[in-house]
């Protein structure tokens, strides 16, 4: 399948594929290609992402009057294939589509200035504190507790799966405020300073093998009596879930998988090129290339499915139901190329892991997957699992189309 596009979007295509390849700093796209899931260290994501402020381009999602290019949905779609062609890091997510509409839609007029413009300038990065142990999918059932002291709330309680918290500015978190009622009626919704006093951070590894200090991904956020004040709750006391769905919508809806599932794709055909099975390459195999087939349709249909969805929103629309739909096939058809990736490569999946990823001298014996197939496939297992697990999509749509 191709998609045609207009004379005008190709040379929108060329323009931002031009400006990337001369402006993106070679050491950021060499750490995003060596890192497990395109994620890169604080120091370059700020750098990159100052860059692309500069230019007007860090915020394509956002409104017009909040500084966005005001891009159509088919400039997006071009411009996040082409951020994924030249192997850019995925940009700061937390930052840039949760917590940024949800300050558009319910922040205060302090809020909006204090923090919109910090964003939108790369000067500032956000964690997300929604999980607690034990309040997973079953979120409402969180116990992290503020308590109002005057001006201020006092917090004590615990986050976990924190990712970047080791070196987020801010996170944003669900605290409850209340015990009466239903547990999604005592939800509050608070912007807290990651520099306040009483705020322990503890890393998590995971099964991908990842120890390098400060390169892990997930934490334990600990919350011994930390002051926070009453300004920074977003909305109304108590009505912290309508604002934590609605930040959901953005985490499930707001990334188009398409680009970076056919960059992988392209990973594993180089791959199957290269790596010989029975005297041959692995790409002239029938049964592997009838399993590449398979793939390659279940990617054309995530990726138009995503054009038809994103179409459909005009900018700053909340993707809404669609985005469970869109979550769920992008991560599930993401961790089949990892699947695959170690299917073809067998037990050369995990030679030299660790070095590989963060230092430069250790130069990949092959494209893409060839030598750390294993990591990237254990590493790609937690995105069927965070922003709400697949199962969990399952039930969402199942609901709302049937009302189970
Ligand atoms: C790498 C990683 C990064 C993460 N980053 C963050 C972050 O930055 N911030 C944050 O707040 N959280 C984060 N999370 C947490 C993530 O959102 C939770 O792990 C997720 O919501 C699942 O919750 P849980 O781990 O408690 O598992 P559980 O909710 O205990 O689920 C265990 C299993 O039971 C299934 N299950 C649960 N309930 C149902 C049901 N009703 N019907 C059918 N099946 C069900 C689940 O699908 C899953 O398979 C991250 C998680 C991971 C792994």
């Amino acid at each position: 399948m191709h998609l045609q596009f207009t004379p005008e979007e190709l040379a929108f295509q060329t323009e931002v594929r031009t400006w990337i390849a001369a402006n993106m700093p070679k050491e950021v796209a060499e750490e995003s290609r060596r890192s497990r899931s395109s994620h890169v260290s604080r120091e370059r994501l700020i750098q990159w992402q100052r860059i692309l402020a500069a230019k007007g381009w860090l915020t394509p999602n956002w409104p017009k009057e909040h500084g966005g290019p005001g891009w159509n949905s088919t400039q997006k779609f071009i411009f996040e294939m082409e951020m994924a062609r030249a192997d850019s890091p995925y940009l700061s997510s937390f930052s840039l589509k949760m917590v940024a509409p949800v300050l558009m839609k319910y922040g205060s007029d302090w809020q909006k200035q204090r923090f919109l413009p910090a964003i939108a300038r790369a000067e500032e990065l956000w964690c997300q504190g929604y999980s607690e142990p034990g309040s997973g999918s079953d979120l409402a059932s969180l116990r992290t507790r503020a308590v109002r002291d005057g001006d201020d709330y006092i917090v004590n309680g615990q986050k976990i799966w924190t990712t970047n918290a080791h070196w987020a500015d801010w996170i944003f978190c669900l605290v409850r405020t209340s015990t009466e009622g239903k547990p999604q009626e005592g939800i509050s919704f608070l912007l807290i300073d990651m520099k306040s006093p009483g705020i322990k951070i503890d890393p998590i590894y995971l099964v991908d093998g990842t120890r390098t200090p400060m390169r892990h991904e997930v934490n334990q956020v600990f919350f011994d009596n930390v002051r926070v004040p009453a300004k920074n709750r977003v909305g109304e006391e108590n009505k912290g879930w309508t604002y934590a769905k609605y930040l959901l919508e953005f985490e499930r809806g707001g990334q188009a998988h398409g680009p970076r599932l056919r960059k992988s794709l392209r990973h594993l055909d180089d791959l199957a090129e290269l790596w010989v099975k029975d005297g041959k390459p692995l790409s002239t195999d029938p049964a592997w290339r009838e399993k590449m087939a398979a793939l390659r349709i279940e990617i054309d249909a995530v990726e138009m499915n995503e054009l038809a969805f994103y179409s459909s929103l005009k900018g700053g629309d909340s993707p809404g139901l669609q985005a469970s739909v869109v979550k769920m096939r992008g991560t599930e058809v993401g961790q089949k190329i990892t699947e695959m990736a170690v299917e073809a490569v067998g037990n050369y999946a995990q030679p030299f892991s660790e070095l590989r990823n963060y230092d430069s001298n250790v130069v990949p014996v092959g494209p893409g997957y060839s030598d750390d197939a294993a990591p990237r496939y254990f590493n790609q297992r937690k995105t069927t699992i965070f922003g709400g697990s697949s199962e969990v999509q399952r039930n969402v749509l199942a609901k709302a189309m049937i009302g189970l």
